[in-house]
């Protein structure tokens, strides 16, 4: 992926509802340069608050570009048309080069029978059990699991596949990064859901660099987060662990990451995050 867009390996979305904070939030990333760490600033607004606020994408652009002129930032930084689909992402699509496809919606929306038998059969790898390196547990399906989960989730991949084939034919494949998300699922995503989902979404040809998958606990926008701290480590851990294959088996995007939507102000996640990502690197290498 030499000409594709890439993202940095530690990105912080912004989240400036009234298009006033944009500088105050890159000298966040400012301060952090100058402590050593390279944090790439990516300013988020989905249609949805873009119709809250009556605002448009060149307005998150123009902010964005404003900010980095007056305050000298040099590293990249990204415009992200976010929780975007096939029918929504047309007015972003000048100003943006990160979109976070959303699926959320179509999870759930039965995909063919036809469609299921084969990617069932194509992926044997995930059919029993599914030895992933450095887990520390193995993961364990079956066939009729496996149907369950494709039926779920293949139609809603095949959308995020349609929404992305259609900005990379208005922008140029390469040329913008791309996340899938499904935090607003109505449920949290299992391990094996994940795994399952970064196969159908590697067979769509959707060279995603980051996920957001829906965790469990509750991300509610300004307060912490609210739920079970060891429950939310293992399931973290083992999603680490499935994006590794993942990225490994079907040669998605090296730098694919998990990405936590409504982040902000979690201060006790973030302590648990960086553990379990060290720990998880050791244990695989
Ligand atoms: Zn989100």
């Amino acid at each position: 992926m030499s000409d594709q867009l890439k993202l940095g390996k530690y990105s912080v979305g912004m989240g400036d509802r009234f298009t006033r904070q944009t500088q105050a939030q890159l000298r966040a990333c400012l301060t952090a340069a100058e402590r050593g760490v390279e944090v790439i600033p990516v300013w988020n607004k989905s249609h949805r608050e873009h119709q809250i606020m009556g605002s448009e994408p060149a307005d998150v652009r123009a902010v964005a570009d404003a900010a980095v002129k007056a305050l000298g930032w040099t590293k990249p930084y990204h415009v992200d048309a976010d929780h975007v689909g096939l029918k929504t992402v047309d007015r972003f699509l000048p100003h943006c080069d990160f979109f976070t496809i959303d699926v959320a919606d179509f999870i759930g929306e039965r995909a063919g029978a036809g469609a299921i038998k084969g990617f069932v059969e194509q992926h044997v790898e995930l059919n029993g059990r599914i030895a992933i390196a450095g887990s520390p547990h193995p993961f364990q399906t079956t066939r009729e699991e496996m149907e369950r989960i494709a039926g779920k989730y293949l139609l809603a991949v095949g959308e995020a596949g349609k929404a992305y084939r259609h900005i990379a034919a208005a922008k140029g494949a390469g040329s913008f990064i791309t996340e899938i998300s499904m935090d607003e699922a109505d449920a949290p995503q299992t391990p094996v859901e994940l795994a399952i989902i970064l196969a159908a979404i590697a067979d769509e040809g959707i060279p995603i660099q980051t996920i957001a998958p829906r965790f469990a606990g509750r991300f509610n926008k300004g307060v912490d987060y609210i739920g079970g701290l060891a429950q939310f480590e293992r399931k973290f851990i083992d999603n680490l662990h499935v994006i590794m294959f993942a990225v490994q088996r079907y040669g998605l995007p090296a730098n694919l990451k998990l990405s936590i939507h409504s982040g902000s102000d979690k201060f006790s996640l973030i302590p648990s995050c960086a553990v379990c990502w060290r720990n998880t690197m050791r244990a695989s290498t």
